[in-house]
C-alpha cells in the first residue's frame, strides 16, 4: 500500500511511482557486508529510471568510493547537485566531449591507444582502462592489451575494469572473464590502483571481492537475481480506478479487440498506461491488485489507460490499483512484471522514468 507521503499524489496524479529510500540504502549496506569493499554505485539513466538525485543522497551517507554513469552529462548533472567524489564514465566518450569531462571533473574509460592518446593531448589526467575480457562492447582486447602498453606508460590510468557479460549464469565464464582480466592487468607496465569487475550479479556470487571496488546497479533498486542474498523492494507502482463497466457475452475491450468476454464481466479501468512505462505488452498477459486480489489484464494496453477484469473484486471508481509492490498477501515485483511481458526487469525500471511522478519516502 503506498505511504502516507503519496497522499497528497494520490489527489492529483493518475499514476505514480513509490520509491522507498531507506531500502535503497539497506540494499546498499547488503552489498558492502558481503563485498567488504567500497561502492561505485552505477547511477546511470537516471538511477534506472528512480531519480539520480534522490538516489545519490540516499547513498552519500555510506560514504562510496564515487559513482558510475554513462554519459558526460549524467556526470554533469552529479557535479551541478554538489557530488565531490569521483565519477566514473565507463562507456566510451568521444575526443569532443574531453574538453567538458575535464571541466567537470569527470574520469572517462578508455579502451584504444588513440583515445589515450588523445586523452593525454587534452590535458586529461586521472582515466581508467576498460578491458573487454569478452563482452565485446567496449574496451581492449584482453589478448591485445599490448597494443595499449606504450599509451598507458605515457599516460598511466588509475584504474582498470571489466564487464562480465552472464553473471547470474553459472556456465563457467565469469571465471574465465576473471582470469583474463588477471593477466591482461599484469601485462601492463604497472598495475593501476583500482581495479574493479562485479557488478550486482556477480557481487552476490563472490564473497568477499577480491577487486578494490565493486560496481552494483539493479540490486540496489530492488532487484536480485535469485541468489543467496535478496535486495528489499524498492519500487511500488500505482494508479486509480477511473471507471467501472459491464459487459454483455460478445463485447470486446481496447484496441484492435485482442479480448473480447464470454461471460458477464465487470471491468475497471485503471488511469495507467504506456506513456507512463506499463507496457503495451502486458495486455492479455499482466495482472494488478486491488483490494489485495489479482485483476487480470484485459485488452490491450493503451497510453493512458489499462482495463482490468473485477468481476470477482469488490471495488470502485478511485480505489487504488497496485501494478508493482505489495497489497495484503499479494506482490508483484518488477520483474513478475518483467517475466509477463517477456522484457528484463532493467527494462521496466528505466521504462518507468516516463509520464507518472516518482514519489520519495
Ligand atoms: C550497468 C553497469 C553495471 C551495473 O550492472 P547491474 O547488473 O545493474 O548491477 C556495472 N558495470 C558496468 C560497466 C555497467 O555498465
Amino acid at each position: 500500500m503506498p505511504s502516507a507521503e503519496t497522499r497528497n499524489v494520490t489527489a492529483s496524479h493518475r499514476a505514480w511511482i513509490e520509491v522507498d529510500l531507506g531500502a535503497v540504502a539497506r540494499n546498499a549496506r547488503a552489498l558492502i557486508a558481503c563485498a567488504r569493499k567500497p561502492l561505485l554505485p552505477m547511477v546511470k539513466a537516471d538511477a534506472y529510471g528512480l531519480g539520480l538525485l534522490p538516489i545519490v543522497r540516499a547513498l552519500e551517507p555510506l560514504d562510496p568510493w564515487g559513482y558510475g554513469v554513462a554519459t558526460v552529462v549524467e556526470g554533469e548533472q552529479l557535479r551541478a547537485s554538489g557530488i565531490q567524489r569521483p565519477i566514473l564514465i565507463t562507456s566510451p566518450t568521444t575526443p569532443t566531449e574531453f574538453g567538458r569531462i575535464i571541466a567537470s571533473r569527470l574520469t572517462p574509460s578508455h579502451g584504444d591507444a588513440a583515445a589515450i592518446g588523445s586523452w593525454l593531448a587534452a590535458g586529461g589526467t586521472d582515466w581508467h582502462l576498460a578491458i573487454d575480457t569478452g563482452m565485446h562492447r567496449a574496451g581492449v582486447r584482453w589478448d591485445e592489451i599490448a597494443s595499449v602498453a606504450d599509451a598507458v606508460r605515457k599516460s598511466p590510468p588509475t584504474g582498470a575494469h571489466t564487464h562480465f557479460h552472464s553473471s547470474e549464469l553459472d556456465n563457467g565464464t565469469m571465471q574465465q572473464q576473471t582470469q583474463r582480466f588477471r593477466d591482461a592487468v599484469a601485462a601492463l607496465p604497472a598495475a593501476p590502483a583500482l581495479l574493479h569487475t562485479e557488478n550486482s550479479g556477480a557481487i552476490v556470487r563472490t564473497s568477499p571481492s577480491p577487486w578494490s571496488l565493486v560496481r552494483p546497479g539493479v540490486f540496489l533498486y530492488g532487484v536480485g537475481s535469485g541468489a543467496k542474498l535478496q535486495p528489499e523492494p524498492v519500487v511500488q507502482f500505482f494508479a486509480q480506478i477511473v471507471d467501472i463497466h459491464d459487459l454483455n457475452v460478445g463485447d470486446s475491450v481496447s484496441y484492435d479487440a485482442t479480448w473480447t468476454a464470454t461471460k458477464s464481466t465487470r471491468v475497471a479501468t485503471l488511469s495507467v498506461g504506456y506513456a507512463d512505462g506499463y507496457r503495451r505488452s502486458l495486455g492479455n498477459v499482466g495482472s494488478v491488485l486491488i483490494g489485495g486480489r489479482r485483476a487480470k489484464i484485459v485488452g490491450t494496453v493503451t497510453m493512458d489507460m489499462t482495463m482490468v477484469d473485477v468481476t470477482d473484486i469488490p471495488c470502485a471508481r478511485g480505489d487504488l490499483a497496485t501494478m508493482i509492490g505489495k497489497d495484503g498477501n499479494e506482490q508483484i515485483t518488477a520483474e513478475d512484471v518483467a517475466t509477463a511481458c517477456g522484457l528484463s526487469p532493467y527494462e521496466i525500471l528505466t521504462g518507468l522514468n516516463a509520464r507518472a511522478p516518482r514519489v520519495y519516502r
